[in-house]
């Protein structure tokens, strides 16, 4: 019989050992082989490389790099078709591997080449957007360790880089993919971004850098002063009429994301000028006249952010006619260096930085790295919204306990459909759908172009 004491203690287990049970199990490798045999969608995936249905120079002579599981790196593998692919990935069972660029020639036998004309190509346009760069902003959570609170920080980047890609820069086949822990990636598949230069990509990433410097710069915005004419892009994310976006009223009247993230996120929730050190800092980005010696001291007893940015606001609407260009400036400039996104810019600005896939397993979490649609992005938790191999393992063995044991082709067959994965590779599927239909319509309108001759 078993100890009613020992029956108690193991009920009390609490929720964050469940969790490091379940990610302990998710990176064993002999779960990991069988999520790589069952379940990752090679398939899917390498369709939405190649852009075509038979093998294209997109996939045979694309980069693989493989990361072991003794931490051995294994860059330059490519495959002439996506069961090939898969089969070296479950022969090698890698902790993790990366997607790299189109090369002249395949990588594989680069080394039988002439160097010379072994160079890539092509390459998504990748984007990388990590907590790390709000650190000095957050107020909920410091180092690895990420809530869906300040999620809301990645949320409002997403929103904002994804209008700017599809608005500002005519882009539209955008993949955004969940980094297993604590940040998030953008693959634009477009003929157009594929076939950037490096310096293209360089000049492209570096007009969305509007903040700069690091932890010692106090101001990293410097759009302009007084009489400014802000960029449409950088006016659409932030929206106009700064002075009438009281942070106390009951729902922001704004729907421009950059204010409406400042008021929800940065003053409402994060609450992120409460500690003397952060408000000093809002006090710093302020035009320096007798009116920010009046805040600090109404300061020093406790206010909420939100209080104190209404203070700001107020004695902003009772500044002198020709002071108030500065201040309204000062201020859209706070407001876009709390909240616009930050990019890791290294990741974007060349063709050939490697890249984890999507649908690779994160080896802190185990959860796996699946695609998300932009208006999923907000309501997104990091801690639940993923599923982790080893729920999806057992959700394999629940169907199968339901509708008996596998098929006898069930080494080949994808097994994605039974479980939690299905809709986030449904959502990559659609993508490729799109993709490929768009690759279709450019051959024929070549074709009746040269007919037209
Ligand atoms: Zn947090």
């Amino acid at each position: 019989m078993a100890d009613p004491q020992e029956e108690l203690e193991a009920a009390l287990v609490d929720v964050d050992d469940v969790r490091m049970l379940d990610v302990d199990e998710s990176v064993d490798p002999m779960a990991l082989l069988a999520y790589y045999r069952r379940l990752l969608p090679f398939r899917s995936l390498y369709t939405w490389l190649n852009q075509d249905v038979a093998p294209t120079r997109n996939f045979v002579n694309r980069e693989f790099a493989f990361t072991l599981q003794n931490d051995v790196y294994l860059r330059y593998q490519s495959f002439q078709t996506w069961d090939e692919w898969k089969k070296e990935v479950c022969r090698l069972n890698p902790s993790r591997f990366e997607i790299g660029p189109v090369y002249s020639l395949k990588p594989k036998d680069r080394k039988t080449l002439q160097r010379a004309t072994f160079k890539p190509v092509a390459r998504e346009l990748v984007f990388d957007i990590d907590m790390t760069d709000y650190d000095e902003i957050r107020t909920c959570c410091s180092g690895k360790d990420i809530c869906a609170r300040c999620w809301q920080f990645i949320a409002v980047a997403v929103e904002v880089l994804d209008a700017v890609l599809r608005e500002d820069f005519g882009l539209s086949h955008l993949l955004w993919v969940y980094s297993g822990r604590r940040g998030i990636h953008c693959w634009v598949s477009d003929a157009d971004a594929c076939a950037l230069t490096d310096e293209a990509r360089r000049a492209l990433v570096g007009w969305t850098e509007i903040i700069k410097g690091g932890q010692n710069q106090v101001k990293k915005v410097d759009l302009g002063g007084g009489s400014r004419a802000l960029h449409p892009s950088i006016r659409r994310a932030l929206g106009a009429n700064i002075l009438q976006s009281s942070a106390g009223a009951p729902a922001p009247q704004t729907t421009a994301p950059l204010q409406r993230a400042f008021i929800n996120t940065v003053l409402r929730d994060q609450d992120c000028f409460r500690e003397e050190t952060h408000y000093e800092t809002l006090l710093a980005l302020l035009p320096q006249d007798e009116s920010v010696n009046r805040l600090r001291s109404r300061w020093a007893a406790p206010r909420s952010s939100v209080a104190k940015w209404d203070d700001v606001l107020d004695t902003a609407r009772k500044s002198s006619d020709r002071a108030r260009p500065s201040w309204i400036a000062a201020l859209e400039d706070i407001v876009i260096q709390y909240t616009y996104p930050r990019i890791d810019s290294e990741v974007s600005r060349r063709q050939n930085h490697l890249l984890k896939s999507p649908f690779v397993v994160h080896p802190a979490t185990g959860r796996v790295c699946v695609p998300l649609e932009v208006d999923q992005v907000h309501t997104f938790d990091p801690h639940t919204g993923a599923p982790t191999v080893a729920q999806l393992l057992r959700e394999l063995t629940r169907y199968e306990a339901e509708h008996g044991s596998q098929e006898p082709d069930a080494e080949r067959r994808a097994e994605w459909d039974r479980t939690s994965l299905k809709p986030f590779v449904e959502q990559l599927d659609r993508l490729s759908q799109r993709l490929l239909r768009d690759a279709r319509d450019a051959k024929r309108a070549a074709a009746r172009h040269s007919l037209d001759f």
